[in-house]
């Protein structure tokens, strides 16, 4: 594995990183107090290309690879956990699903847009009585000719009231004896009769995005709508998962960094018993474990990105790039309070939103003890991948920038 940067991963960073720091950080505060979006980031996001990154040119992306993806996380979240939450919705649950399994009409007509930032979409499968249990999600699709009618509520489903389209997993094969054979995925356009949506207010964390429910009554969802065969959603939404987990683990690797730099900032500044806190050698035991994390955390999601440019399956990878990052970054964001003090338990400092954005990410796209069963699974042999009929496209640069 070759984990040095190329010349194009570095105009990457750097330009995400412009963004996030010369245009959200110096306004991130307001919204998170007022617990509301920033207007203009995913019209920005998209103007930049961000939300295209890593699909090829005839898709309406930039051509880039899945390091690069992961390097954008990094930068946006480093500024704020919603910037990356787009990512992992809009890109890792929706497009990158669709870049997967769908068809090549689907691609055209949905994936275009999506890549280039003129629509928005989510990724919506939890629901009021099952998040962890994906086979048990209970919103039906049945089948009415050329249509599927949809029922059913999805809730904590991120970017709920600013997507245009979402990837929904439904109960098509109730009868289905194995659980994991019940289920269809669809793209459903969220302006169709019969969808109502609303925010959720009063959020631990990622206060300035959007988290919200989603309501299907009665909502006609074209066949050629449903992403791949019937009976393959469990297959497609756990994909769609080890997407959306790469963006998780990269950009809490991001909120590591930033705790980091924080910290380092602080101690030099402040002084306690004569001399400045950077000295007390218990302080540099904190700031060493965030940068021992940050090491780790940033190799374990470029070991993914590389596996993924290289076309292989990484749900075992991504898993332990997931969990450990998520992990170390809210124990990095509580130790970086910690540093700073009473100082750090005010929003005057951005530590303490920190350590409420990083605290969601140990729970959503499969949680810390869900992490934990997979990876022991793959350890003791009770789990091992199987091809599944469409995998992520490997990256190739010719073809991609063409
Ligand atoms: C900010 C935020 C954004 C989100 N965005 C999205 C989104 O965009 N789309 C979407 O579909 N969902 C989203 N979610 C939902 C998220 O994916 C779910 O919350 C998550 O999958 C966990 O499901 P649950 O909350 O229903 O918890 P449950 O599944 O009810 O689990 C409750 C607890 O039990 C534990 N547990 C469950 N099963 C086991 C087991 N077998 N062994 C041991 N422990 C277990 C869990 O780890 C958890 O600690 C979001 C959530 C949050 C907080």
């Amino acid at each position: 594995m070759d984990f040095s940067l190329t010349e194009e991963h570095r105009m990457v960073q750097k330009m995400v990183r412009d963004f996030a720091q010369k245009e959200i950080a110096p306004v991130i505060k307001e919204y998170d107090r007022k617990q509301e979006p920033v207007p203009f980031a995913l019209k920005r996001m998209g103007e930049l290309g961000i939300l295209g990154i890593c699909f090829p040119v005839r898709y309406g992306g930039q051509g880039m690879d899945y390091i690069s993806l992961g390097l954008a996380c990094e930068e946006l979240e480093a500024v704020d956990t919603t910037l990356r939450v787009v990512m992992s919705v809009h890109v890792g649950l929706c497009a990158m699903t669709l870049f997967q399994w769908g068809t090549e009409e689907q691609k055209q007509k949905y994936l275009i847009p999506l890549a280039k930032g003129e629509k928005i979409g989510c990724g919506a499968f939890t629901e009021p009585g099952a998040g962890s249990d994906v086979a048990n999600l209970q919103t039906s699709a049945k089948r009415d000719g050329d249509y599927y009618i949809l029922n059913g509520e999805k809730m904590w489903i991120s970017l709920a009231t600013l997507a245009d389209y979402a990837i929904v997993t439904a109960r098509t094969n109730p009868e289905a004896e194995r659980p994991s054979r019940r289920h269809s995925t669809f793209l459903v356009d969220l302006h169709s009769e019969g969808v109502t949506r609303g925010d959720i207010h009063g959020k631990l964390g990622v206060r300035a995005g959007s988290t919200g429910w989603i309501n299907f009554q009665d909502v006609r969802v074209p066949v050629e709508n449903r992403i791949g065969e019937e009976g393959e959603g469990f297959k497609i939404t756990m994909t769609a998962f080890d997407h959306g987990r790469y963006t998780v683990a990269s950009g809490a690797t991001g909120i590591i960094r930033a705790a980091l730099e924080a910290s380092v900032r602080y101690a030099k500044e402040r002084e306690t018993f004569g001399k400045p806190i950077a000295e007390h050698q218990l302080i540099q035991q904190k700031i060493a474990r965030m940068v021992q994390d940050y090491e780790i955390a940033r190799l374990l999601y470029l070991q993914v990105g590389w596996m993924l440019n290289q076309g292989m399956r990484t749900t075992r990878e991504t898993s332990i790039a997931k969990k450990f990052a998520t992990e170390a970054s809210f124990n990095a964001a509580h130790e970086a309070i910690q540093i700073h003090g009473a100082y750090g338990f005010s929003d005057e400092y951005d530590v303490e939103r920190y350590l409420r954005n990083a605290r969601g990410a140990i729970i959503y796209e499969g949680s810390s003890e869900i992490q934990t069963i997979i990876q022991a699974g793959y350890a003791l042999g009770f789990r091992k991948d199987k091809p599944v009929r469409c995998e992520l496209p490997a990256y190739d640069a010719e073809a991609w920038q063409a």
